[in-house]
């Protein structure tokens, strides 16, 4: 597979170090295209929250190809379709943080943010203790969307 020699790693990244286990365990990785994969975020916000991620480890989308560009908007598309035939949720945040006055995470890998929201879904348990109730475990959430891909 050539994009996996070609991407630019970082051994510390927590985006790439998945990628590279995920020669063996594949561990939440949904689907793998050329420029870009589908990752589901290992702290959701709400059950079924993805990342679409390109293979290059780099800071902003400015410093991404065109293509690769192209490719993770689709990939957004159809991770939101995917989520609507699985989740049925009513409204969506899409949206990516650079940098961390931003509040991104990884900040040094850029990532597109999409996380299926419902009425209501931001709950006193969440605002008041910081706590998150999902519905499904991780193991669940990634095979229910891989087998809807
Ligand atoms: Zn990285």
């Amino acid at each position: 597979m050539v994009y996996i020699q070609s991407h630019k790693k970082e051994n510390c990244c927590p985006l790439c170090v998945a990628l590279d286990e995920s020669e063996c365990a594949e561990p939440y990785i949904v689907v793998k295209s050329e420029h870009a994969f589908v990752i589901l975020n290992r702290y959701p916000y709400t059950s079924g929250h993805l990342m679409v991620v390109p293979y290059d480890h780099v800071s902003s989308i400015d410093k991404l190809s065109c293509e690769t560009r192209s490719e993770m908007m689709e990939l957004v598309n159809h991770a939101i379709q995917v989520l609507q035939a699985v989740y049925c949720p009513e409204g969506f945040n899409v949206g990516m943080n650079i940098g961390e006055a931003a509040g991104a995470g990884i900040a040094d890998h850029v990532h597109v943010h999409v996380v299926p929201r419902w009425e209501g879904d931001t709950n006193f348990m969440s605002s008041l203790a910081q706590t998150r109730v999902l519905p499904e475990s991780l193991e669940e959430t990634h095979r229910r969307i891989k087998e809807a891909w």
